[in-house]
């Protein structure tokens, strides 16, 4: 445990672990400096000498911070980080000593092999080049644990042939894509001095906190994450008393020390609160540029799990760790601003006569519309399956809220042509003398929308908790930088701009109308009403993948060179094959407890009782109903746990030794998935009849209460 007692200056220590701006500014040539700023700004190429000039630098603050080793930190498509360590040192001189050296090149490029990440037929492992580039736009840091120091260069990673083999290319490629239309769109309505715009991302992270000795107990959450047998204590999350309660100081402490972690790393945790189930939290920083938030939600998450261990707690990001009560998820803030400060989402205080700002929404509304599919499929992953579709938050049908006001505005410009006026926030009488009335926004909250508009800001939550926010990103970032080309496309060649706008105004909201819901998007109502409007009900991850490469996928990604056919096609395939060895991987888990750990353990208590039986019988022959009753129950469940068992032994056996693909993901969704449920049933029954001392493992009530 780390000392609880410990205070700080945040101001002192954030970013110290940073090669951030002020330390560049400080330790490079300015003519340097420049070239690297010029870089980052515009892309220009970084010619070696100077990055020979940044390598020396970073690798000399580097080790006065005690760095032994750098490493290019990647995103393969395993959704985790990858690192691979080289020391600085140099072959041992005549004297016996060494020399520390970094070059330029080393840190622009590196060559880590890697030949086993996912590739998904882009690489075959005997031309299993793969190169990480340094991605100077995310700054280096150093990373200091008990295992050391090492110098982190966030980096993209690409096959030999350029094709990206991760989920930063993409992103950057596709940030690209939404500054070059943004600027087009821009530049229409007069702005000849914004430079660059680019996409911001605060993502919400939702985790679940268990103790660790409890944890290590249940071989379930060690190898997949979730519990896969257990059943409902009494209580759960009904009273909604867990829900922004006051943090207990185990967590708290916990949370400050994973907050101090954070900022020397220059990720500037914000927020922090329990969430509504029991044992799961929240933590959120203040939005940052796309890239740079992917890389922080990545740090955000291995600082959760890291600093857990030591606390003797563990932090469990999976989407469902526990059936019955809520699952996590990540909430992608996105809005698109420009260098110079204007958010492009910003409505300003009467909407309906901010032009620039009703295309923008229009033209976002249209690329919602038109790739739902693509939105869904961003946020699919194998256990983001028991929270989108299942009985839970958010529904797994797209829809875009956009709040009373908005929705008045398109709604006067649908039926007249012309919206007039804007709907204003009121006063809020609190009806106490002592508090403030205060003027409330014009709009309320919506819990339920996928897809929310949240005053300046679009919040897209879907996104899985355990899941990378890179790919929603890269979906949301295209689609609207298709949409605005199409209307550019339409606007710069316009005889009468103020007209044109107006008119592509009315079209796009009237085509994509029915994107717009603001009602409860829990209700069955909407999944018939959705039904009726056309709009997608895509309910598991093997049914969304297809969307990632359908012709329209392609001539959208191909048009901004976001993704060739090639690399969609190899995310298709990885994808398939990440659910089925995930669900491979639960079913087997299932097969072990069950077969080693419950049904021994219930042998051995039916084996007590009936002990018990006879010789209470035989000492006195009373009324023995009760204890046989129990036995008959026991025994009964006991055998269709064997028969389900064997059952999923039978399908999951089937199931690996299928061709991967589509077929095979499918065969584990229908066939395995269901007997999974099939073995759960019995066993989650005994649990709640068998003696506490007798189970094999903590319950629920001891996981999620006894933290
Ligand atoms: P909520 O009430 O939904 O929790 P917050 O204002 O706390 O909303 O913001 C949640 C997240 O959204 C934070 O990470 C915050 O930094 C981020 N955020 C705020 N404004 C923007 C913006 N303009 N673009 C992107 N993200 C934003
Ligand atoms: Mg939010």
């Amino acid at each position: 445990m780390e000392n609880c007692t410990e205070y700080f200056n945040v101001a002192d220590i954030f970013g110290e672990n940073v090669f951030n701006d002020s330390v560049m500014q400080e330790r490079l040539p300015k003519k340097v400096y420049q070239k690297l700023k010029q870089t980052i700004r515009d892309g220009k190429e970084l010619d070696l000498a100077t990055a020979d000039v940044i390598a020396h630098e970073m690798k000399e603050w580097a080790i006065e911070k005690g760095a032994t080793h750098y490493t290019h930190w990647f995103q393969p498509l395993t959704g985790v980080t990858a690192e691979k360590h080289d020391s600085f040192i140099t072959a041992p001189m005549e004297n016996g000593k060494v020399l520390m050296s970094f070059s330029g090149k080393e840190l622009i490029k590196g060559e880590p092999d890697a030949s086993s990440f996912p590739s998904g037929g882009l690489r075959a492992t005997f031309e299993a080049r793969g190169y990480t580039a340094w991605d100077c736009t995310s700054p280096a840091f150093v990373r200091q644990d008990a295992a050391g120091a090492t110098l982190c260069i966030p980096t993209a990673f690409c096959s030999y042939t350029g094709e990206a083999l991760d989920q930063k290319t993409p992103l950057l490629r596709s940030m690209e894509a939404v500054n070059d239309q943004a600027l087009r769109l821009i530049r229409l309505f007069g702005n000849t001095t914004s430079r660059r715009v680019t996409a911001s991302v605060g993502p919400e992270q939702e985790y679940f906190i268990v103790d660790r000795d409890k944890y290590l107990k249940r071989k379930d959450l060690i190898f997949t994450g979730r519990t896969l047998f257990g059943a409902m204590p009494p209580k759960g999350q009904e009273m909604d008393d867990h829900y922004f309660g006051t943090i207990r100081e185990r967590i708290a402490a916990y949370m400050k020390a994973v907050n101090k972690e954070l900022w020397k790393l220059g990720v500037s945790a914000k927020t922090q609160h329990n969430e509504v189930a029991p044992a799961q939290h929240e933590l959120a920083p203040i939005y940052a540029s796309a890239n740079v938030a992917v890389d922080h939600n990545q740090l955000i998450m291995e600082t959760l799990k890291k600093v857990a261990g030591r606390h003797g707690l563990q932090c469990l990001l999976h989407e469902k760790p526990f059936a019955g009560v809520n699952g996590s998820g990540k909430h992608n803030n996105w809005s698109i601003t420009t260098d110079d400060g204007i958010n492009l989402l910003d409505p300003g205080v009467t909407p309906h006569e901010n032009v620039q700002f009703l295309l923008v929404l229009t033209c976002i509304l249209k690329a919602v519309d038109i790739h739902a599919d693509l939105l869904r499929e961003s946020a699919a992953d194998v256990g983001n399956d028991h929270r989108l579709g299942a009985n839970e938050a958010p529904p797994a049908i797209i829809s875009v809220f956009l709040g009373e006001q908005l929705e008045d505005v398109l709604t006067q410009l649908i039926s007249t042509g012309e919206a007039t006026h804007s709907i204003k926030g009121s006063m809020l009488e609190t009806g106490v003398k002592t508090l403030p009335d205060f003027m409330k926004d014009a709009t309320d909250r919506n819990r339920t929308s996928p897809f929310a508009f949240t005053g300046n800001k679009f919040e897209f939550r879907m996104v899985g908790s355990q899941d990378s926010i890179a790919q929603p990103n890269v979906v949301l970032n295209t689609i609207v930088a298709e949409a605005f080309s199409e209307a550019c496309d339409i606007l710069e060649k316009a005889d009468d701009f103020d007209l044109a706008v107006h008119d592509l105004i009315k079209k796009y909201a009237t085509e994509h109308q029915r994107i717009v819901f603001n009602g409860n998007g829990y209700s069955d109502a909407w999944v018939e009403e959705a039904g009726r409007r056309g709009l997608p009900n895509i309910r598991s991850m093997v049914d969304a993948i297809p969307a990632l490469n359908t012709e329209k996928a392609v001539k959208l990604f191909e048009k901004f060179g976001v993704f060739t056919k090639a690399e969609l096609d190899s995310r298709v395939e990885i994808e398939y094959e990440t659910y089925a060895k995930e669900i491979n991987i639960e079913a087997k888990t299932m097969i072990d407890i069950a077969g080693k750990q419950i049904i021994p353990a219930i042998i051995k208590y039916t084996t007590t009782l009936a002990t018990s039986i006879s010789a209470v019988k035989a000492a006195c022959d009373a009324d023995v109903s009760v204890q046989t009753e129990l036995l008959t129950e026991v025994s009964d469940l006991l055998s269709e746990t064997k028969v389900a068992l064997s059952k999923l032994e039978e399908v999951t056996e089937k199931g690996a030794a299928m061709e991967e693909g589509r077929d095979q993901a499918a065969f584990y969704r229908d066939e395995v998935m269901t007997a999974m449920s099939a073995l759960r049933a019995p066993v989650d029954k005994l649990e709640m009849i068998v003696d506490k001392d007798v189970w094999p493992m903590p319950s629920y009530g001891d996981l999620l209460f006894e933290v």
